[in-house]
C-alpha cells in the first residue's frame, strides 16, 4: 500500500523534474505525459491513487510548467481543464480497468466452480463402496467444496449423515424433513450456508445443506444434481446386486434340492430295500438280520449327515448363523479335534505338532467343525493305516492350521474344483461315500472368521489342507 503512494508520487515528481530542469518541452508534451501517468496508475493500481496524483499534477503544472513559471495561479481556466482532464482519465481509465478486473476475477471464479463440480463429479464415479455412498457423500462434498459442515438428510428412513463441525442432533430430523419436502430450489438466503434440494426424479429425495461455502446458485445446483445423480446410480446398482443375489441364491436353492434328492435317494434305497428284505422273510438267520440292520443303521446316519450338513450349507448362505468369537488357545482346538473327531476306532495315527502361538479369535464350535472335516477326508481319502499330521505355525501374522495326509491325494486340474458345492473328485466319486458340501462348508466357515483356506496336493503322494486364523487382538 505504502509502496504504492511513494511509486506514484515518485513518478510524478520525476517526470516534473525532468521535463522542467533538463528536457525543455511545450506545454502540452508535458501535459500528456502527465495525463498518461494518471492512465497508468488509474489502469494499475486503484482511483484513489490517480485522483491524488491527478491533483498534485494540476498543481505540478500549474507552478513548473505554466506561466508566470514558479508561482501557482489558480484562477486561471488552463488551470481548470488540466484538473478536468487529469480528473477524468483518472475516473475513466480506473472504471475501465476495474471492471476488466471484475471480469477477469468473476471469470476464475467460474472456471474454479466448474472445476469443482467436474472434480466432484469424477470422485463420484471413481466411489467404488457405491453401498456406503450416502455417509461418503457429505465428506467427499466438503472436501471438494471447502465447506466446513456438511448435512446430508435423506427422506428414504429419514436418515442423516454428516461431515464436519455442527454437529446436528435427531431433533433437527423432523425440520429437515418439513424443509426437504418444500424446498424447490437452491436456498443461499442466510450468508455462507446454502440448502440445496435433492431429488429422484421429480420427487423429492432429501436435503443438502452446505455450511461455510461462497459458491454461486449455479455451481450449488451443479452439485446438487450431481448428488441426486449419485445417489439414483447407488441405487439402481444396489437393486441390480440386489436382483443378482436372489438369483443366485434361487439356483443354490434349486441346486440344493437336486443335489440332496439325488444323494438322500441312495440311502433311502438301501435302508427301504433292508427292511423290506426283513418283512419279508420271517426266518432269516440271525447274521443275516443283523447284517441288514446294520445297513439300515449306517444309512440312517447317511441320511442324518446329509440333511444337517444340508441345513447347515442353506443358514451359512443366507447369513443366518451366529458365530460368537472368543480367544482360544490353538493347542486346545487341536488337542480336542484330535480326540473326538475321528472315533474310538480310528484307523489312521494322528500326530499333532503346536509350537507356542498366540490365541486365536474363534468361534471354537465352528473352527471344531473345519478341523473334523478336513480330518474326516484325511481318513476317508487315505488307505487304513496311513498316518495323518496335524499342525500349526505363523503365517503373515495369522495363525495356519494345517491337515496333512499321505493318501489318494487330488488330481492337480481339480484343486480349484473341490471347495465348489458338492464337487466330488473324479477318482473318489464311487470309491468313498460323501455328500461335497464338508469343504464348501469350511470355506464358508473359515472366511467368515476372516481367513481363508488352501489345498496342495498330489495325486498317490498327498494332500495337505491348510487354513488361517486371526490372532487374539493385543
Ligand atoms: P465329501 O468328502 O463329502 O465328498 P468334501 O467337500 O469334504 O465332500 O470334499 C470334496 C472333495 O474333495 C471330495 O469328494 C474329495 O474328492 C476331495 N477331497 C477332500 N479332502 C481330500 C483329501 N484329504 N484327499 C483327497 N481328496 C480329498
Amino acid at each position: 500500500m505504502i509502496f504504492r503512494w511513494i511509486a506514484s508520487f515518485a513518478a510524478l515528481a520525476g517526470i516534473v523534474l525532468v521535463y522542467s530542469r533538463w528536457l525543455h518541452v511545450n506545454q502540452t508534451t508535458v501535459a500528456l505525459t502527465l495525463l498518461l501517468l494518471i492512465l497508468v496508475l488509474a489502469a494499475n493500481f486503484s482511483l484513489r491513487y490517480a485522483v491524488a496524483v491527478s491533483l498534485a499534477a494540476t498543481l505540478a503544472y500549474n507552478y513548473f510548467f505554466l506561466p508566470p513559471i514558479g508561482a501557482i495561479t489558480i484562477a486561471d481556466s488552463q488551470n481548470w481543464l488540466a484538473l478536468f482532464a487529469f480528473l477524468s482519465t483518472a475516473v475513466i481509465g480506473s472504471r475501465l480497468s476495474q471492471r476488466a478486473r471484475d471480469e477477469a476475477d468473476e471469470a476464475r471464479a467460474r472456471q474454479r466452480e466448474v472445476e469443482l463440480s467436474f472434480q466432484l463429479g469424477r470422485e463420484l464415479l471413481q466411489l467404488d463402496d457405491i453401498a456406503n455412498l450416502a455417509s461418503a457423500l457429505p465428506m467427499l462434498i466438503a472436501r471438494v467444496t471447502g465447506a466446513h459442515t456438511v448435512v446430508l438428510y435423506l427422506l428414504e428412513g429419514d436418515r442423516l449423515f454428516q461431515h464436519g463441525i455442527a454437529a446436528l442432533g435427531g431433533v433437527e430430523i423432523p425440520h429437515l424433513r418439513q424443509l426437504s419436502l418444500a424446498l424447490q430450489q437452491v436456498d443461499t438466503s442466510q450468508h455462507g450456508h446454502a440448502m440445496l434440494p435433492l431429488k429422484a426424479g421429480v420427487r423429492p429425495r432429501g436435503l443438502l445443506t452446505l455450511q461455510g461455502v461462497d459458491l454461486s446458485r449455479e455451481s450449488l445446483e451443479t452439485i446438487g444434481g450431481l448428488a441426486s445423480i449419485a445417489l439414483d446410480r447407488a441405487q439402481a446398482l444396489e437393486e441390480v446386486a440386489r436382483g443378482e443375489a436372489n438369483k443366485e441364491s434361487e439356483r443354490l436353492r434349486t441346486l440344493l434340492i437336486d443335489s440332496i434328492t439325488h444323494e438322500l435317494r441312495t440311502p433311502l434305497t438301501s435302508i427301504k430295500g433292508a427292511a423290506s428284505a426283513m418283512l419279508a422273510n420271517d426266518t432269516l438267520p440271525h447274521d443275516a438280520r443283523r447284517d441288514l440292520l446294520q445297513v439300515i443303521d449306517e444309512e440312517s446316519d447317511r441320511l442324518n449327515l446329509l440333511v444337517s450338513r444340508a441345513t447347515e450349507m442353506a443358514q451359512l448362505d443366507s447369513q443366518q448363523v451366529h458365530m460368537t468369537f472368543q480367544p482360544v488357545a490353538v493347542a486346545d482346538l487341536l488337542a480336542e479335534a484330535e480326540s473326538s473327531c475321528l472315533g474310538s476306532t480310528a484307523q489312521n495315527p494322528v500326530t499333532t505338532t503346536v509350537p507356542k502361538l498366540p490365541r486365536v479369535m474363534v468361534d471354537p464350535e465352528f473352527i471344531h467343525k473345519v478341523l473334523c472335516n478336513l480330518l474326516e477326508n484325511a481318513a476317508k481319502y487315505s488307505a487304513d493305516g496311513s498316518p495323518i499330521f496335524l499342525s500349526a505355525q505363523m503365517q503373515s501374522g495369522m495363525v495356519a492350521i494345517s491337515v496333512a495326509d499321505r493318501g489318494f491325494g487330488i488330481d492337480s486340474g481339480e484343486l480349484a474344483l473341490i471347495f465348489d458345492r458338492f464337487y466330488r473328485a473324479r477318482t473318489q466319486a464311487g470309491r468313498v461315500a460323501g455328500t461335497g458340501m464338508g469343504l464348501a462348508i469350511s470355506k464358508a466357515i473359515v472366511e467368515a472368521h476372516g481367513g481363508s483356506i488352501q489345498v496342495t496336493s498330489q495325486l498317490d503322494h498327498g494332500s495337505v489342507f491348510t487354513f488361517t486364523l486371526p490372532v487374539e487382538p493385543a
